[in-house]
């Protein structure tokens, strides 16, 4: 896959997709990642992307013809048009689904806005889609663009060791992932739930299902009914609530 990020902060934008899971799988070339100056495209003398708004206000506007003319350097006539995302607070709400989608495309382009946003003509004419990141407003469209692009490549094969990685995780199929521990077995008074030590994988994986299960209710009782719940997952949460009843009595 292929994601092409049009910035006037190119740098910004670089060095966090170099980093950690992301730079390896650049290196490893299981994506390819282009952080593309929009004030290359500025077209005068002083490199000027940006002007007053009209009709007044505060704040500038980026001009459309820089952001026009870097979206149409992507390609050619006789290419297909590459999908572009104008991160915006205006878009839809991102979801973990929306990453899983974008990830199936081959190319996206990622357009940051900056200053109060981008002439709407420039919208009209070349995005495709608008994404939010949240119900908030940010100095600049990098930060969102450096989420998407970071949530879409980690659903790519061969990111992440392995699939399993991110099927089990929040979001993913409609639940809060359970939680996590590692060593030491026992922390400022605190154990680890006895049943992940006991090597039972069938039971430890019921106990999963039935936390984040149990996650879910409690922390987004938005995403999930309690009569929806299959037989199998009562059976999970029928087996968590026995395991916390015998490690109360144990107390
Ligand atoms: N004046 C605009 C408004 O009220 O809708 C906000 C402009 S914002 C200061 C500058 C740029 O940051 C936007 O063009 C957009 O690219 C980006 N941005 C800010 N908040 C965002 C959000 N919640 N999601 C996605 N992009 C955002």
């Amino acid at each position: 896959m292929k994601i092409e990020i049009l910035t006037l902060f190119p740098e910004m934008c670089e060095t966090v997709m170099s980093e950690s899971i992301i730079g390896r799988a650049r290196s490893a070339g299981k994506v390819e990642i282009s952080c593309i100056n929009i004030r290359d495209f500025a077209g005068n003398k002083h490199n000027k992307v940006d002007d007053m708004p009209y009709g007044g206000g505060m704040g500038m506007i980026m001009a459309a013809a820089p952001i026009y003319n870097c979206y149409k350097s992507l390609y050619n006539e006789n290419e297909p048009k590459p999908h572009l995302i104008y991160l915006s607070p205006k878009g839809k709400t991102f979801t973990q689904q929306r990453a899983v989608e974008l990830s199936k495309l081959d190319r996206i382009v990622l357009l940051c806005g900056h200053y109060e946003g981008i002439d709407e003509r420039v919208i009209e004419e070349i995005v495709d889609e608008e994404i939010s990141i949240g119900d908030f407003v940010l100095t600049g469209g990098e930060l969102p663009a450096l989420t998407v692009a970071d949530a879409v490549c980690r659903m790519l094969p061969g990111v992440l060791s392995d699939d399993i990685c991110f099927e089990e995780e929040s979001h993913y199929s409609g639940l809060l992932e359970y939680p996590h521990y590692t060593r030491p077995a026992e922390w400022n008074g605190r154990a680890v739930p006895e049943i992940l030590l006991s090597g039972n994988h069938a039971k430890i994986d019921m106990w999963r299902r039935a936390k984040a299960i149990e996650t879910t209710l409690k922390k987004r009782p938005d995403m999930l009914q309690l009569e929806n719940l299959s037989d199998l997952d009562k059976k999970c949460l029928k087996m968590l609530k026995d395991e916390q009843e015998k490690s109360e009595n144990l107390k």
